[in-house]
C-alpha cells in the first residue's frame, strides 16, 4: 500500500479530519491533512479500519495541522486515535478522548481507514424520506 488515510483529531478545535500518509523510503510520512473537518458521519464512522504496522514520520512538505498549525502528530496511548501535537511540547492532549500525557517512543502501528473512498462513507447512503 503506497498511501494511507487515517482519521486525525485536532486537540485545539476538536475536529476530525483525514490525514494522508505516503510511503517514502519504507516509512509512512504524513503529507497532508484535509482542511475541512469531516462530516459527522465520517467522524463517528466505525467501519473498516485496518492496522498498518511500520514506521511513521513527517514529510518535509507537511505544513501542519489545519486546525492549530501543530507540526507533529501522536498516536494516543489511551484511545489509539491520531492527534496533532506541537513538537515543542513535551506533553500532548488527545483531540479525540482528551487524554493528556507525555510523548514517548515512536508510532509503530496505525489504524488506517478502509479502502473505500472517503467521500462514499457519508454520501453513499440513500436519503431518508419521511
Ligand atoms: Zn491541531
Ligand atoms: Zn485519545
Amino acid at each position: 500500500m503506497d498511501s494511507l488515510r487515517v482519521r486525525f483529531h485536532c486537540s485545539a478545535d476538536q475536529s476530525t479530519r483525514t490525514a494522508t500518509f505516503s510511503r517514502v523510503d519504507g516509512e509512512y510520512q504524513i503529507v497532508d491533512v484535509s482542511s475541512a473537518p469531516a462530516a459527522t458521519s465520517h467522524a463517528t464512522w466505525s467501519g473498516d479500519e485496518l492496522p498498518v504496522n511500520g514506521s511513521f514520520g513527517t514529510s518535509a512538505t507537511y505544513v501542519g495541522c489545519p486546525g492549530c498549525g501543530s507540526d507533529g502528530f501522536v498516536c494516543c496511548g489511551s484511545c489509539g486515535g491520531l492527534s496533532c501535537w506541537c513538537t515543542r511540547e513535551e506533553q500532548f492532549t488527545c483531540g479525540r478522548c482528551g487524554n493528556v500525557g507525555p510523548v514517548s517512543g515512536g508510532i509503530t502501528s496505525i489504524r488506517a481507514l478502509g479502502t473505500r473512498p472517503i467521500r462514499e462513507l457519508g454520501g453513499g447512503r440513500p436519503e431518508l424520506t419521511a
